[in-house]
């Protein structure tokens, strides 16, 4: 990866860690209605210290919006409480990298900082697939901590997916021995799918 990573041999700061774990139970949020557990809260820079200003989860399939993102619901309602669509003195923490679609919609948004925990080598944009974040072209930079708490905010997606695939071939070995129309339906030769371990969805954001 490009971003800079958390060295995960160096302490991190209560702060970022008080983040994550925050951006961690919007996760499991996300989990408990059944989307994929991506969680994101933002936080804003005040005299009293940072405050937080706004949480958000996963959740294009219950909304039936292909944009509604962990970071782009928490960053609607960051916005919307402010009154600004610019917010220069927030952070975002998220528990997955961030796609193209958020990392543009962040940096729109003049965030100061962006900290993620697990990488996500099928869309990440801040150093998996292409790194947004480091186009010096852009007119806004955002700084970009990476690897934050990464291996609780892995494990929570891959318990995800095993779990949906353990379920779909429960499905699919049901659906083989119910009775159709004509009787049952007598499986003849059929290639059963391999599944790999990991992070190996096709859907999976
Ligand atoms: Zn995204």
């Amino acid at each position: 990866m490009d971003a800079p990573a958390h060295d995960s041999q160096q302490p991190l700061s209560p702060a970022d860690e008080r983040g994550m774990r925050l951006a961690l139970d919007q996760a499991h949020n996300a989990l408990l209605v059944g989307e994929v557990p991506v969680g994101a809260v933002i936080v804003r820079a005040t005299p009293e210290g940072p405050q937080l200003i706004a949480t958000g989860y996963n959740r294009p399939i219950t909304t039936h919006d292909p944009t509604a993102h962990a970071e782009i619901v928490a960053l609607r309602h960051a916005a919307a409480l402010l009154g600004n669509y610019r917010l220069p003195e927030c952070e975002l923490y998220v528990t997955l990298e961030p796609c193209a679609m958020c990392a543009m919609a962040l940096m729109h948004a003049r965030f100061k900082r962006v900290v993620f925990g697990a990488p996500d080598p099928k869309t990440g944009a801040a150093g998996s697939v292409l790194d947004l974040f480091a186009q010096a072209q852009l007119n806004h930079q955002t700084q970009v901590l990476g690897g934050v708490m990464a291996d609780a905010c892995g494990t929570l997606l891959r318990d995800f997916f095993a779990e949906r695939r353990r379920q779909r071939r429960q499905e699919r070995a049901a659906s083989m021995w119910m009775p159709g129309p004509e009787g049952p339906v007598i499986p003849t030769g059929e290639a059963l799918e391999l599944h790999l371990p990991g992070l190996d969805e096709e859907d999976d954001d």
